[in-house]
């Protein structure tokens, strides 16, 4: 029998092997279309399993549970909307990876709650920041006033009644959503110009896409 050599190639120095050099070990395992020695195929499976790890963690964080995976089957690009309790600003961004992305901003911004997810690509998450410009603060961050929140809780009713439902879920349930809309109305009446008290507390730039 013909001997398989594995198709790996080192991604670091190990071994006597440098970086890009292949394998070529005697292939033990088939991996989807791919021979594997027995390292390259146990390194495989390790990656994977960290994968699955950091998306059941990024699940459990944004308390998810493992049925309401099905509802983003189709959305991969999403524009999301975050509160970041801290100073009450909503970050307006977008993601191709979006569990992935919210796992992050929160190691990078602490508490965040999510407000709504839509899907939408790159341009629809510029049409939304134009659509608030007047609320923006710095970046992709926005006051949360009585525009934004009043399009956040329109677009949470309307996914609410959608059967099944299409889209991501918000940990904020809908119900508190007008409440917050009462006090974004408040807010705006007594103040009408946003920009002034928006510097008061400003957050870290534009984050960019991982
Ligand atoms: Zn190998």
């Amino acid at each position: 029998m013909q001997r398989t050599s594995c198709v790996a190639r080192w991604a670091s120095y190990a071994g006597g092997r440098a970086p890009g050099e292949s394998c070529s070990d005697e292939a033990t395992t088939k991996l989807g279309d791919a021979w594997f020695c027995d390292h390259h195929y146990n390194r495989a499976l390790d990656a994977a399993r960290a994968a699955l790890r950091r998306e059941r963690e990024a699940d459990e964080s944004f308390g998810w549970n493992y049925e309401s995976r099905r509802w983003d089957a189709d959305a991969s690009e999403s524009v999301y909307y975050v509160l970041r309790p801290a100073d009450s600003l909503i970050k307006i961004g977008y993601s191709a990876h979006i569990r992935t992305r919210l796992t992050m901003l929160r190691w990078e911004h602490g508490e965040l709650e999510l407000l709504l997810t839509h899907r939408g690509e790159r341009d629809t998450e510029h049409v939304m920041h134009k659509r608030f410009k007047d609320l923006r603060v710095v970046g992709e961050w926005f006051q949360p006033g009585k525009p934004l929140v009043a399009w956040i809780l329109e677009a949470r009713r309307h996914q609410s009644r959608m059967r099944p439902p299409g889209l991501l879920p918000g940990t904020v349930p809908l119900a508190d959503l007008p409440k917050m809309l009462r006090v974004a109305s408040r807010q705006s009446k007594r103040s009408r110009s946003p920009a002034e008290t928006a510097t008061k507390n400003v957050p870290t730039g534009e984050d960019q896409e991982p």
